[in-house]
């Protein structure tokens, strides 16, 4: 039996060597209509209080507080957007709306649920103010939400909803961000045809290109497609350049363990320096990690195994944070829970296995309970099919009894 010559890292220095090689990509600009799931590059201040006047927060009606209840003749109105033309008088009350400005001379705001709109006929109309207020009652004053040239966003900072809200309220509207890393995928096999054709004998379809191209856009990357490489060197060279030349980090699957036509980690050798080609997991064993210097800059390049569930898993444990990681996450790693086995799993004497689960919160027992998803064959799709979980189960003999606690890798929305 031929023997592989790389040496056997475990999951945690893989990762650690990957990291390692991987830099955050060159901050960019972008309109802000396009900002949402990036990671902001720079802090941003605002330049304006807000709210920038006195505002109200009620309908109502602008008073001076001291003047207490009483029956005041209404000098005017004024409405969010525009400011009033007229002064609040000690004596006399004005209609605001809220978000509109405080006039002057008004300190407060009844609202309207504690006045009533006295019919006296000619003249100004009367207002009956039911209410004694404080001043500054029912008004935002100047700055109270946000101040001027306080940091509202800090670099660092993924931008969701409420950011991208911070963002058009400070007036920013072109966004120093982390690029979306391109991620090229490159399917390899002789066997493999594309999901629309028919099988010939001995083919299968291609699933991992359009699973991994899915997975690259929920992991916030740019997929680019490079189709299927048959089983040859030139062919496969030629992808691969092509691979290098317009991504930042380029997969293929397939070809990475140790068959004659496994021709991958030869040509990664050969195209730059591979850092790891065995790691010490079930599934995912051969997948190979690798950096290209080329024109645009250093590549990063994962060999990915060929059956579609060692492929996925690989993605998530080595591709996802090093695609962070150059989005410019802080803390690009998995995000990890505990989580109860709802039913006993075997354990592998020789590998820890990331077992495939589906996480539910369980209120009787205020903790998650994992459920295994079935037969973990490494190329049984269905194994990943409503997992959001990866449980990393230790490498032993033996069966963990159901109730143990397992850390949880999370891979999707629990
Ligand atoms: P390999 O590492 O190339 O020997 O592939 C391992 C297994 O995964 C083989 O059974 C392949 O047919 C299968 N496989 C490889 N690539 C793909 C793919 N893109 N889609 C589905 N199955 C694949
Ligand atoms: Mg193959």
């Amino acid at each position: 039996m031929t023997r592989s010559s790389y040496s056997m890292l475990s999951v945690e220095e893989a990762l650690e060597v990957t990291l390692a090689q991987t830099k955050p990509l060159a901050p960019e600009h972008r309109s802000l209509a396009m900002v949402r799931g990036a990671i902001l590059a720079a802090d941003i201040a605002a330049q304006e209080p807000l709210p920038p006047f006195p505002a109200s927060t009620m309908d109502g009606y602008a008073v001076v507080a001291a003047d207490g209840p009483g029956d005041y003749p209404l000098v005017g109105e004024v409405s969010a957007g525009a400011l009033a033309e007229f002064s609040v008088e000690p004596g006399t009350v004005a209609y605001i709306t809220t978000g509109a400005p405080l006039p002057a001379g008004a300190d407060a705001v009844v609202m309207v649920e504690e006045t009533e709109r006295l019919e006296m006929g000619a003249g100004a109309p009367l207002v009956r103010i039911k209410e004694r207020l404080q001043a500054g009652t029912n008004v935002r004053p100047i700055g109270i939400d946000v101040q001027a040239g306080q940091t509202v966003l800090a670099a660092g900072e993924r931008l969701d909803a409420a950011e991208v809200g911070l963002l058009a309220t400070a007036g920013f509207v072109d966004i120093p961000v982390f690029p979306r890393p391109k991620v090229a995928v490159l399917s390899t096999g002789d066997e493999l045809v594309e999901p629309g054709e028919p099988l010939g004998p001995g083919q299968i379809r291609d699933s991992n290109r359009a699973m991994l191209v899915a997975a690259i856009y929920a992991a916030g990357g740019e997929p680019i497609d490079l189709g299927i490489s048959g089983d040859t060197q030139e062919a496969l060279e030629a992808r691969v350049q092509d691979g290098l030349a317009r991504a930042d980090i380029l997969l293929t699957s397939g070809g990475v363990s140790m068959g004659e036509l496994d021709l991958v980690k030869p040509l990664l050798e050969h195209a730059g320096t591979v850092h790891f080609g065995r790691v010490r997991m079930k599934p995912g064993k051969p997948v190979t990690f690798a950096t290209a210097d080329v024109e645009g800059g250093r590549r990063l390049v994962f060999g990915l195994p060929g059956n579609p569930v060692s492929s996925l898993v690989t993605f998530y444990l080595f591709v996802v944070p090093a695609l962070r990681k150059m989005a410019g996450w802080k803390e690009p790693g998995l995000r990890q829970v505990q989580a109860r086995l709802a039913q006993p799993l075997p354990l592998d004497a020789y590998r820890p296995e990331y077992h495939r689960a589906t996480l539910r919160w369980d209120d009787g027992q205020a903790c998650f309970v994992a459920s295994s998803t079935g037969i973990q064959a490494s190329s049984r799709l269905l194994s990943m099919r409503t997992a959001n979980a990866l449980l990393a189960l230790p490498q032993r003999e033996g069966v963990l009894a159901a109730g143990e606690c397992v850390e949880a890798l999370l891979i999707g929305e629990i």
